[in-house]
């Protein structure tokens, strides 16, 4: 074999990136529980027209960077590049819409052919929550509200600054369409290659364009909230309200579009300056069109996807993470006794570790790699006295303790 890198833009988790990345992922998990969001997971792989008719064509997801391929069958498979558009699937594939309101929460590996950079890979991860059924602004409220709880537990909201934006209804979308097509056919010659393209199709990507020219020409772009019809003003208005209600900090972005086409409505990120270019962390808005789309029955939904990796680099607390006892004979002789020791710890539910070769002094220093929590030195004179010794590795302080209550030992003192 010649290449042993992995691919381009994907990476080996290593138990310090696992360890973190299911920290985030089970405060992610556990707080979407205490909103009354339920776990679901879709597969990986779905057929292209799932995400192909609903992403939009424009999008840079379907327009660049979906990973697709020609199964053995001949059909069209695409690695999922998000998550919303599978649910959907799977919530008319299972008939769910007899059982809406659904909150649902998942999370796995995303794919999407983009150019790697630090918090940019090919495959990454995400949690993500959908709310289903209800087209009620306090479904938009909780999902953020639930945003919000989530970076806190994972010590990020300092970090971190909530902007959100209506999208309006289809009605405002289509007038301020108009106006859009022809504010930026006056600038036409200035835009950029991929605006140019976009520009008949859907005017409104292009306020979402990264490139600096672009960006001047959209800042003096007329904006989306002067054409908002009166529902859609008084439906983000009374999210604004929901959100001061609950005392959550926003600040409205007008030029917030997001990247997909079946958005409307509330549209919001979580954004951080702590990672430059790729600040969004968390990210999302309401879909009501979606599922109607794809041929399901009409159904209002809102939801949000959030970037684990982006999240991993950003989250310092780890005060949760595990640190084990290390059991450390002080001759090979005590070896058997030894891995008795390290089981009776396991059946007390105390993680312990045992190295299997080594004098005293290496597994002393293995025991300093786990970042163990103490050690239980069994030594041939304490042991005919049936005692074992408790040494602290962080005070340095020892104990001498019976062997047959060791597990208590360090339930007491741990
Ligand atoms: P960006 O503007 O950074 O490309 P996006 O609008 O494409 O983001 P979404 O589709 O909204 O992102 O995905 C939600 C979140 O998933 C993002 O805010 C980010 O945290 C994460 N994410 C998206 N693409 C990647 C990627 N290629 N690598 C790592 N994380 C990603
Ligand atoms: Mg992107």
């Amino acid at each position: 074999m010649s290449n042993l890198q992995p691919v381009r833009g994907t990476h080996d988790l290593l138990a310090d990136d696992c360890r973190l990345h299911r920290h985030v992922e089970t405060v992610a998990r556990d707080t979407s529980e205490l909103y009354g969001f339920d776990e679901v997971a879709t597969p990986i792989f779905e057929f292209t027209d799932v995400f192909a008719r609903t992403l939009g064509g424009t999008s840079d997801i379907v327009a660049k960077e979906m990973y697709t391929f020609e199964a053995k069958g001949g059909e069209s498979i695409t690695l999922r590049p998000e998550g919303t558009a599978g649910i959907a699937r799977a919530f008319i594939s299972n008939g769910l819409a007899q059982h809406v309101p659904l909150k649902l929460f998942y999370h796995g590996p995303m794919f999407r052919h983009e150019r790697p950079q630090k918090g940019r890979q090919r495959q990454f991860h995400q949690v993500g929550v959908e709310s289903i059924g209800s087209g009620s602004p306090q479904a938009d409220v909780e999902v953020i509200a639930l945003g919000y709880k989530i970076l806190n537990q994972l010590g990020l909201t300092k970090e971190v600054k909530l902007e959100i934006n209506s999208l309006g209804d289809s009605e405002s979308r289509a007038n301020y369409r108009n106006v859009l097509l022809e504010y930026f056919t006056k600038h036409e010659s200035s835009l950029s290659a991929d605006s140019k393209a976009r520009l008949q199709r859907n005017p409104l990507r292009i306020l979402d364009s990264k490139d600096e020219q672009d960006r001047r020409i959209v800042s003096d772009a007329p904006a989306l909230s002067d054409y908002l019809n009166s529902d859609s003003r008084v439906f983000i208005e009374s999210v604004e309200r929901g959100l001061n209600d609950l005392k959550l900090p926003f600040e409205k972005n007008p030029n917030l579009v997001r990247g997909l086409d079946y958005y409307c409505h509330t549209a919001f990120e979580f954004t951080t300056i702590s990672l430059g270019a790729q600040g969004t962390v968390l990210a999302g808005g309401r879909y009501d069109g979606l599922i109607e789309q794809m041929g399901g029955p009409s159904t209002p939904g809102v939801g949000w996807a959030a970037g684990v990796e982006r999240l991993a680099m950003l989250t310092t607390n780890t005060q949760n993470m595990i640190r084990p006892f290390a059991v450390v004979p002080v001759s090979n002789d005590l070896k058997d006794i030894a891995m008795q020791v390290v089981q009776t710890l396991r059946d007390a539910a105390i993680p312990s570790d045992l190295a299997f070769s080594g004098n005293i002094k290496r597994r002393l220093k293995r025991a300093d790699k786990l970042n163990a929590r103490a050690a239980v030195i069994l030594g041939e004179e304490e042991l005919k006295d049936g005692n074992v010794v408790l040494r602290d590795l962080d005070s340095g302080d020892q104990t001498t303790i019976a062997l047959a209550n060791v597990a208590e030992a360090i339930k007491d003192n741990y």
